[in-house]
């Protein structure tokens, strides 16, 4: 086992992988800019060093510094968290080249998943069902229109280097297709230097279904089930549970089968997320996120698993812990995401926490790295805390968090809190009734 692992981030995850680090008994480093250093992330590791000013491109995203940091605490192995290094692969292959251990996936997986035409092309040679589109790229707009003319309206264009909802168009209709594939085409171009596009089919109602997978690097892979993630603004998730509200415990089986195979088959390592728009009973994959998600503890509270732990072990070359049939489903868990965001317009919120007190009790697991004093700095992402709820069954997961929601105290800046319990007001939350709209569309007539 490794003695020492640096934590390559900030805030939340940083203090996520700590705790399971000291757990196993593995010394931590962690890395700060300036304007963090009264985080609690520096606070509770065992040892801590400054990578750089407050511009995360200078200090989190800079190699380099990262790379020193390694190289003067002794650490063995890098934990990227969610963020800033954890899905670049040119990062991972720095480290392989300095003789540092990732805590995920290979460069090669990495790139691969991270071109979405790539990624798209290697899931259906694996089997995994995908949306209906072009076949890769779509060199021009005159192949776009005779593609679209036989598929049929409304379509979406997507740049392969996309993300964060950026270099995606919609075109309802015939005539609003060449402004949406230029745009696209710009847009890819413009944000991440590369405009080759490709086009789907636009599904209308769908839900956002993500299923975890565990793969050990040596070709054995594990599914842990779906995760609901459909309630989202502007295409980030606000809400996520697991098990899927929609879900039966037959399509679970089948796609959870499904996407272990394709993982244990290109000898993915670590943890893993295949991301599916869900409509009228199918799935359509659309990405693979290769690193831990904000949403993780979901699925934890559901299979009673540590997976920074399990990642921790397989980067170490250790086995998994858990084989597919040991993992076995109790309850239901939802997670909110605690913002430094004023409502109604989300405009984020930085300042001084004058007091904080974190909700407790049975079922409750709150992911968070305020303090009573903590300054927030306004350098980076809003999010503040992680609020998690496990309970016997949905509605008893329900009641957790609207009970955990009225212990919680978060002075002096402004947060999402007060949307989730408005949330809890509405019956479609309750009967499990949304699609990936539904949360948009309630914003523009309520709060
Ligand atoms: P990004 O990498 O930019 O997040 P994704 O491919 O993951 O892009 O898509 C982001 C979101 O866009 C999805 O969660 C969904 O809301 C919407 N979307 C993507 N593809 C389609 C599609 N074919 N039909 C309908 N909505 C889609």
């Amino acid at each position: 086992m490794f003695k020492k692992i640096l934590i390559a981030n900030r805030g939340e995850i940083a203090l996520r992988v700590i705790r399971a680090a000291r757990e196993m008994g593995v010394a931590t480093v962690a890395v700060h800019s300036t304007a963090d250093a009264d985080a609690m992330h520096v606070r509770m590791a065992d040892e801590s060093i400054c990578i750089g000013p407050a511009s995360s491109t200078d200090s989190y995203l800079s190699v380099p510094a990262i790379i020193s940091a390694c190289e003067i605490t002794g650490a063995e192995a890098i934990h990227p968290g969610y963020g800033f290094m954890s899905e670049n692969a040119s990062f991972v292959q720095a480290l392989e080249d300095h003789g540092i251990a990732f805590i995920g996936p290979t460069a090669e997986h990495i790139r691969i998943m991270g071109d979405k035409i790539t990624a798209k092309d290697t899931m259906k040679a694996l089997g995994v069902p995908c949306v209906p589109g072009s076949d890769g790229g779509v060199p021009d707009f005159e192949t776009a229109q005779a593609l679209c003319d036989d598929m049929g309206f409304p379509v979406i264009i997507k740049a392969t280097a996309g993300g964060g909802g950026r270099g995606m168009k919609l075109a309802k209709t015939a005539e609003e297709l060449e402004t949406a594939f230029r745009t696209a085409r710009a847009e890819g171009k413009a944000a991440f230097g590369n405009d080759e596009v490709y086009i789907e089919k636009y599904l209308g109602t769908p839900r956002h279904i993500e299923v975890q997978v565990f793969g050990d690097g040596k070709g054995r892979a594990v599914h842990l089930g779906e995760r609901d993630c459909s309630l989202q603004r502007r295409h980030q998730k606000v809400f996520e549970e697991a098990p899927g509200p929609s879900i039966t415990p037959e399509q679970r089986a089948e796609i959870g089968r499904t996407c272990a195979e394709a993982v244990a088959r290109i000898n993915y390592a670590g943890a893993g997320t295949i991301e599916f728009l869900y409509e009228n009973g199918e799935f359509f994959f659309i990405e693979m996120n290769t690193r831990l998600q904000v949403e993780h503890p979901v699925t934890e509270a559901i299979f009673g698993v540590d997976l920074v732990r399990e990642q921790i072990r397989v980067a170490a070359g250790y086995d998994m812990s858990f084989q597919q049939e040991d993992l076995q489903i109790n309850g239901h868990s939802i997670e909110v995401r605690l913002n430094a965001e004023k409502l109604p317009n989300f405009t984020p919120c930085p300042g001084t926490i004058t007091q904080y007190h974190a909700p407790g009790g049975l079922g409750v697991r709150m992911d968070s790295a305020l303090y009573d004093g903590y300054r927030i700095p306004p350098y980076y992402d809003s999010l503040i805390g992680k609020l998690i709820v496990h309970g016997r069954d949905r509605p008893e997961a329900l009641a957790r968090l609207h009970r955990a929601l009225g212990e919680l105290i978060i002075d002096g800046i402004d947060t999402t809190v007060p949307l989730f319990h408005a949330l809890l007001e509405e019956k479609d939350i309750h009967t499990g009734d949304y699609t990936i709209h539904w949360l948009e569309k309630w914003l523009e007539t309520n709060l």
